[in-house]
């Protein structure tokens, strides 16, 4: 039976299961995991897809767990972090975009590019689309979101502030690190979210400091540009942000949804 996309996401938000993307038989391939297991299913998790066949989570090469055609992400969006950097609380959200090469797989390098100075980790809350979203309230987006998952909004701090804008220190090849996977069944509104360098915690907030929350960031952006399934906005980084160098192994943990630990080289 044909199943559409608004039954698909339907399907894998009520099963509570974590969406992924890993390499299975050397194919990149899409899947439904709980702790142990990874069903894979027969095509993107936003299409009619079918289960086929399983593996085990913990041998899976796991990928960024969506591809999306473009990451949104969000200025000054912490108070702690608007006063680190000696901003006002905005009356709106800032917005700019990272494209879709600046993903990073999990367990994936962060190469500092040549010629920078000073690059930073921002431990950030990943909101994944799983619904055409254009034009939404604050209460409609909740029904358009897949879920939640980690991202680093890797930043070239000395260029962010030479260039006066943000396009090139946010937008080198790599400076996205996003996953493990997208956690369907989980309320962001109030969740831990840390960030680690060589195991010494750097960042450590609640998703509750939000200026402006996950509903109406997803509203605001959908006034602006179309949604699609897949795409990514990122919410906005806590205060504690901070310096990384090559050897450095950094974390991005946040409650019940995961963890993603990428190297710098
Ligand atoms: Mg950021």
């Amino acid at each position: 039976m044909e199943v559409n996309s608004q039954d698909a996401i339907t399907r894998i938000k009520e099963s509570g299961m974590r969406v992924v993307r890993l390499i299975a038989d050397g194919d990149c391939r899409y899947g439904l995991a709980d702790n142990a297991t990874v069903t894979l299913i027969s095509d993107e998790p936003f299409a009619a897809w079918e289960p086929e066949g399983a593996i085990g989570l913990r041998s899976a090469q796991l990928l960024t767990p969506v591809v999306p055609t473009k990451i949104v992400c969000v200025g000054i969006n912490y108070r702690g972090h608007a006063e680190e950097m000696g901003h006002e609380i905005p009356t709106e959200p800032v917005i700019f975009l990272k494209p879709p090469t600046t993903m990073n797989h999990p367990g994936g390098e962060i190469v500092i590019p040549p010629g920078t100075g000073r690059v930073d980790f921002e431990a950030e809350l990943a909101v994944v689309i799983g619904r055409r979203t254009h034009r939404v309230t604050a209460e409609e987006a909740a029904h358009n979101i897949l879920g939640y998952t980690c991202a680093n909004d890797i930043t070239a701090r000395d260029i962010q502030k030479r260039d006066g804008q943000w396009t090139r220190a946010k937008s080198f090849d790599g400076f996205c690190p996003l996953g493990p996977w997208v956690e369907t069944d989980v309320d962001p509104s109030d969740l831990r979210i840390r960030s680690y360098v060589n195991g010494s915690v750097r960042q450590d907030a609640r998703t509750s400091d939000m200026i402006f929350n996950v509903f109406e960031l997803v509203s605001f952006v959908s006034h602006v540009m179309t949604l699609v399934p897949g795409d990514v906005v990122l919410t906005g980084t806590p205060s504690g942000i901070g310096p990384i160098e090559p050897g450095d192994e950094v974390e991005v943990e946040i409650e019940d949804i995961g963890s993603l630990v990428n190297t710098v080289v």
